[in-house]
This record gives C-alpha cells, structure tokens and sequence, in this order.
C-alpha cells in the first residue's frame, strides 16, 4: 500500500496556491458576489492545462485520473476557491465525451473544451423528477429525418446561460415503453444557443459565481451525430460518471473544511479573551480537532474511491461513503470554525458564514446524503431496498 503521492500528483496539489498568488480569493469572492462566471480565474487553469486533466492525451488532455482531478479540486478548495465548473465541465462533461465521444465529437469539443475557449454545463435535474432520474420526462424523439427533437424542462442547471454546449439526459422511450427503468434514456450534446431552447436564472441565496438556470426545451433539433454514445444507453454512461461526481465534491468539500479549519485556528491562537487565546479552551479545540479527523478521514476514502475508479475497480460505496463523509465534516468544520471566530465570523471581512451555504448544499446535491446512506444499506450492506 503506497499513500505517497508522486511528484506531478503533489504538484496538482499545490496548484490552489500557484493560483491563488496569482488572483487571490478576492477575484473569486467578487465574482461571487456578483454572481459572475470567473473567467480570469477558469482561463488560466485551461491555460495551465488543468481543465483537461482527465481527457486523453491524444484528445488535447493530460491523460491523467480522477485522482489527479480530485488533488486539483482539493487544493483549489484548501485556498477557499471551490470551482463547481470543474465538476460539471471538465468532469462531468469532457470526461464523458473523451469516454464515449465519436471521433467526430472528440475532434470538436475536446481540444478546445481543454483550452478553456469552450465551456460546457450537464443537464440533468427535472422539477417533477428531483431525485427520482428514472421519472425523468424530457424526451428526445426521432424526426423522421434522421435527427432528434428535443422537449421537456431542467432546473437547477449551472453555468448553463454561459456554457457553450450542454449534456442533456433524456428519455428515448417513456418509463412505461421500457423493460428495465433504466432503458431508454439517451445523453446528447446540445448547443446552448440552439433555436427553441428558453432560460431563466434562478435567484439563489448561495454567494457562488456560478449562475443556476431553469431551461425549457422546444422542439429543440438534435443532429443524430450529437448523441453521446448509443441512443437508449445512455444510462451507462451517467451511471460511470456518477463516482467520478461524487469523488470531486468530496475534494471540494475537504478542501472547504480544511481551508475553514486553517483560518480557525490562526484566529484562536490570536485572539485572546480571559486572558488566554480562545484556541486554548477546549470547548473550541476538541470540535476543531473531531473535524480535522473527519476531513483526513474522507479526504483518505475519497483518495481511495478514486484510485479504485482510476484502476477499472468498482467504487460506488466508497465514492457514496467519501460524499457522506466530506459533506458532513464539512458543515461541522465550518461551524466549529464560526464558533471560534464569534460574532466576527459572520461578517464579510473574515468571510467563514459565506463558506457554509455551499458545503451544506453538499449534503444535498448532486445526491442528497439520505440517498447515498440508502445506497450504502441496500448495495453495500444489503440491508432492504427502504424507497
Ligand atoms: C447550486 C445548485 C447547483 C446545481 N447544479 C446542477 C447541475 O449543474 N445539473 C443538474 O442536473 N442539477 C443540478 N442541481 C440540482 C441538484 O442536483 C438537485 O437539487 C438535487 O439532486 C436534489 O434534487 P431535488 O432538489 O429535486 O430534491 P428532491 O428530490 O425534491 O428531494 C428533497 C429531499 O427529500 C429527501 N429525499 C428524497 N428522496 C429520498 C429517499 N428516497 N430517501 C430519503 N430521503 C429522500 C432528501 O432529503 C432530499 O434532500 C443543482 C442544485 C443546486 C442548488
């Protein structure tokens, strides 16, 4: 068993830092604030060649794993800079097109989706549907043209008012035409600017620069040349992807915590009330020192998960225990950072309160931890199917 991360793997690591030189959290903060894509910030990680981290080689990427993305994403979050496109771009999306693209679509999309000149966003939340995918009811019919049409609706989609192409998950065939349930779904790639597709933003209350849009889809026109793998198949490819999502949360998630811990404990060896630093009362240290155990513990399984994903080894529970865990020790960590910080940790200045909403979000999305929990009991424990 090796935990020593190589050279180049300890280099992705560091790489929050580089950038952080560069930029500062501020650029990031500010972009939050306005809710504005950071894409100083996004074209220099193209640029250093860090967005391509998991398409091949050949395909204008580095070659590299899901663990090398899941370092990148730790170390960016470690600085306080959680770059949710990373998750539904660069993995979610260019991942998948390098998996399963045709030479066409690889040609297309990949080297200039590496280089950061294109950005894509997945489509795959339904308001109907919520956790439920397989009720999923946008549906892609032929034309009789030897194309699609595309109808239906999505919600909560990032980047999509700003991303140039999007991966949409729909249903060739209706839940009731299907033998298995997951039959019949199809995954396509659609340009965002596309006549008949409609979007609306959706206010949220999260400081994140990345926007959310409700998108209404009309008829919209599919080239059969723009279906990501088999038409009908399109289960297994979401299925794949799945890990890799849940794996690079997880990062992002220890990255948070740490980067609330770090702040934390500068601040609670400094500040001194009763004529001690705050640090000094164990009614702060002991949670700071349980959530610093939680973090390396999920930090270690999600290390794990994705060496397994990275190897052909299946790794659903690891990934599904690696998204528990980093979720919820990154909502204690932040809060028992916010308790050292007093009333100083909600103002802008020190900037902890603002981590929280996103690190809760994590809880819920992409899968919501009752989900994952079910998950665990059913495939891993085999305990009844509860839902
Ligand atoms: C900031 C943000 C970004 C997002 N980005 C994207 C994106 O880019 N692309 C995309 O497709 N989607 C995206 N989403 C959507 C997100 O993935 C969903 O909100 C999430 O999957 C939960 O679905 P839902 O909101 O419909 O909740 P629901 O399905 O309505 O579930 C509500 C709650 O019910 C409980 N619950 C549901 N089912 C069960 C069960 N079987 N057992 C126990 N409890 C259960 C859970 O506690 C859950 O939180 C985003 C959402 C947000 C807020």
């Amino acid at each position: 068993m090796d935990f020593e991360l190589s050279h180049e793997q300890q280099m992705i690591y560091e790489y929050g830092g580089n950038l952080l030189k560069q930029f500062g959290r501020d650029y990031w903060l500010e972009c939050a604030e306005k809710r504005e894509f950071p894409s100083l910030m996004y074209q220099q990680v193209a640029k250093d060649g860090f967005v391509g981290i998991m398409v091949p080689e050949a395909d204008g990427g580095a070659g590299l794993g899901i663990l090398e993305m899941v370092l990148l994403q730790e170390g960016l979050a470690d600085k306080g800079i959680p770059l949710q496109s990373l998750v539904v771009g660069a993995t979610m999306s260019l991942g998948p097109i390098g998996a399963h693209g045709t030479a066409e679509q690889k040609q297309k999309y990949l080297a200039t989706g590496c280089a950061g000149d294109i950005r894509f966003c997945f489509a795959i939340t339904e308001p109907d549907a919520g956790t439920n995918t397989i009720r999923l009811s946008t549906m892609l019919k032929e034309d009789g043209k030897g194309g699609y049409k595309l109808n239906g609706r999505k919600t909560f989609i990032t980047d999509a008012g700003d991303a140039d192409y999007m991966l949409v998950v729909a249903r060739n065939e209706h839940l009731s035409e299907v033998k298995r349930k997951t039959d019949g779904f199809t995954i396509v790639i659609v340009d965002t600017k596309a006549k008949g597709i409609e979007m609306h933003p959706i206010d949220l209350s999260i400081p994140l620069p990345e926007r959310q849009y409700q998108i209404f889809y009309d008829d919209v026109e599919v080239a059969a040349t723009d279906v990501l793998g088999e038409v009908g198949k399109g289960f297994d490819i979401l299925f794949e992807s799945l890990n890799p999502e849940r794996l690079i949360l997880a990062a992002m998630c220890c990255g948070m915590g740490r980067y609330a811990m770090d702040r934390a404990v500068e601040y609670a060896n400094d500040r001194v009330v009763f004529d001690r630093p705050i640090g000094a009362y164990q009614a702060l240290q002991h949670p700071l020192a349980k959530s610093k155990t939680e973090i390396e513990l999920a930090s270690l399984m999600t290390r794990k998960g994705a060496w397994l994903f990275d190897n052909g080894r299946p790794c659903g529970e690891e990934a599904n225990m690696a998204k528990f865990g980093a979720s919820t020790a990154a909502c204690n960590a932040i809060d028992a950072s916010l308790q050292c910080f007093g009333g100083n940790g909600f103002t802008k200045e020190y900037g902890i309160f603002d981590l929280y909403p996103f690190a809760r979000l994590l809880k819920i999305a992409p899968l919501n931890n009752e989900m994952v929990l079910n998950n665990i009991a059913e495939r891993g424990m085999g305990l009844p199917r509860s839902y």
